[in-house]
């Protein structure tokens, strides 16, 4: 049977790899050997547990004051982003953790380089900052409209494969000079495929309860399903790096992919075997005074 961990490595795409999502089944929900309701009943387990642990986890990370988080979620409409997001950060105190979600760049916005409005979000030291869509729409929305690159005034911009090329290395070097100076950067493409996007938009165009979560727009881009694939396929192979690795996350089933998502995010944190800060000598005899003190009053 396959360990939590060797599914984790079969998401995470190795530095260099050319990726093509077709070898990626947005359908993928476990060992089919095991029947599926005993498959679920275990992804739903692992999912409260590393919820469970995510919490200790962040305790810690926020005690050190040192590392910071940051976990990026891109994906086509639908694919699950906001139920994840709140689903894998449910044990987590509000207060060592912010989401920041993307939309279009508004006029000040597009007045600065690209990066700035992403730069001015990221988690400080202690804390874990989930980006709902980012800087990667950069070349991901505005690589499939062109036209958005326009509006960005850059001098001399020729929108060709070597801008694109050029803002692969950029974003590299710029997530590599998070992670030098201490933030872990984990990276989710929710794989969702047309066919279960398509359910997904007719249960919001059919269920009343949901008509709030459509928007126009969503039809317009699913036209566009091709080039973004073409766009995310180009963006995983050139921006997946030892410092800041992608993940594909098979995204038809949503427990498949909070339960995923849940246990690399622990995994990662575990990773940093963060300690709570060891108190000093003379910090140990205030508490020590203050405790008497406390107990004296007592009697
Ligand atoms: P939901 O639909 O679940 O509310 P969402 O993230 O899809 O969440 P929307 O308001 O539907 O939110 O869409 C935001 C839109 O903004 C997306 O179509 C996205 O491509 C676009 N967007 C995000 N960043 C940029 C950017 N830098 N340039 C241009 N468009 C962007
Ligand atoms: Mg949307």
């Amino acid at each position: 049977m396959q360990t939590k961990e060797d599914v984790i490595g079969l998401c995470r795409i190795k530095p260099g790899t050319r990726v093509r999502l077709s070898d990626f089944d947005p359908g993928w929900a476990g060992d089919k050997a095991i029947p599926k309701k005993e498959r679920k009943e275990i992804a739903e387990k692992v999912l409260s547990d590393d919820v469970e642990e995510l919490s200790d986890a962040q305790d810690r990370l926020y005690a050190s004051d040192t590392c910071s988080v940051l976990i990026i979620f891109q994906a086509m409409d639908a694919a699950g982003k906001d139920g994840t997001i709140r689903h894998v950060m449910s044990g987590i105190n509000p207060q060592g953790c912010q989401v920041f979600s993307f939309k279009q760049p508004s006029a000040e916005e597009l007045d600065h380089n690209y990066l700035w409005r992403y730069m001015k979000c990221l988690p400080e030291r202690g804390r874990i900052g989930i980006f709902n869509r980012s800087y990667y729409e950069e070349v991901l929305v505005v690589r499939v409209h062109p036209e958005l690159v326009e509006r960005q005034r850059i001098p001399g911009l020729v929108a060709g494969k070597r801008l694109w090329q050029e803002r692969y290395e950029e974003i590299n070097h710029f997530e590599q000079h998070l992670a030098r100076n201490g933030t872990i950067i984990l990276k989710f493409f929710l794989n969702i495929s047309p066919d279960e996007q398509r359910k997904r938009f007719l249960e919001r165009l059919t269920n009343k309860e949901k008509h709030w979560k459509f928007s126009s727009s969503d039809l317009t881009e699913r036209a566009f399903w091709k080039d973004y694939m073409k766009a995310y396929e180009e963006m995983l192979s050139s921006t997946s790096t030892s410092w800041a690795p992608w993940h594909i996350i098979p995204a038809d089933h949503k427990w498949v992919t909070r339960s995923i998502v849940a246990a690399t995010i622990t995994e990662a944190i575990r990773s940093l075997k963060l300690k709570y800060p060891e108190i000093s000598h003379e910090m140990l005899k205030q508490v020590d005074t203050a405790r008497k003190i406390l107990q004296e009053e007592e009697k």
